[in-house]
């Protein structure tokens, strides 16, 4: 994948986000796309950065911090960490991520507010939607007592989810309407605007941006398929 070929799928990308915001009565620009970027080489951020985005989501903090030092010349870039966060790895992720879009224990955050506490971490509390499947996120009925146990020492932006697998992208509707209800009847019951919802990836982002996410995270459909 050449630089003028990310661009090339960056437009198609961005196109049908704004598809997507008109179809759904949004307003143009009311979604931040964010580059999901792990396992990708710095030449390829490089050309995504030269084609406009400015906002990459990384997985595993070590990856982050390597590749921030080898991309320390790109002005105004922003990171969010999307991936699984470990406590013992708090401690220099909280300094690193203009947005931590991963954060699923109280045990986290405290760590994170023992080493930032003005201005506190950014965060979205990252909710277990499909239940067993994935062992990350918290469970749909902890997410009301975790915000309030972590909201005096991080700030809490919003939400982010990872539908379960499934046949389509419309199988994850449903999931993403239960993540908007929830950020809405929390935001009400916690007194938070709570105002990020992140949900949506190259195969669903669509419908994600139909359902109210105000952040999604593309890998695939910019970069292709991820080296191994
Ligand atoms: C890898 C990843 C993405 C992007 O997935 P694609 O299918 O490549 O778009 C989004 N969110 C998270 C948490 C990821 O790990």
């Amino acid at each position: 994948m050449d630089a003028a070929e990310i661009a090339a799928r960056l437009d198609a990308v961005r196109k049908r986000i704004e598809a997507a915001l008109r179809r759904a009565g949004r307003a143009e620009g009311s979604v931040r796309l964010v580059a999901a970027s792990k396992m990708q080489s710095v030449q390829m951020m490089r050309a995504a950065y030269a084609a406009g985005v400015r906002d990459f989501g990384e997985n595993y903090v070590q990856e982050a911090l390597a590749k921030q030092a080898q991309l320390s010349d790109l002005e105004r870039i922003r990171w969010h960490l999307i991936g699984h966060l470990q406590t013992n790895k708090a401690k220099v992720a909280a300094g690193a991520f203009h947005l931590i879009q991963s954060l699923d224990s109280i045990r986290l955050a405290g760590a994170l507010a023992r080493v930032r506490r003005d201005p506190p971490a950014a965060v979205l509390v990252e909710v277990n939607l499909g239940g067993e499947g994935s062992k990350t996120g918290v469970a749909p009925n902890q997410v009301e007592d975790l915000i309030n146990a972590i909201r005096n020492q991080v700030e809490v932006r919003g939400l982010m989810a990872i539908p379960p697998p499934g046949p389509d992208c419309e199988f994850s509707r449903r999931y993403f309407v239960q993540l908007r209800r929830m950020r809405e009847r929390l935001a009400a019951a916690c007194g938070l605007a709570l105002s990020e919802l992140s949900m949506g990836m190259s195969d669903d982002f669509e419908v994600a941006i139909e359902e109210g996410a105000t952040i999604v995270r593309v890998g695939r459909a910019i970069f292709g398929e991820r080296p191994r």
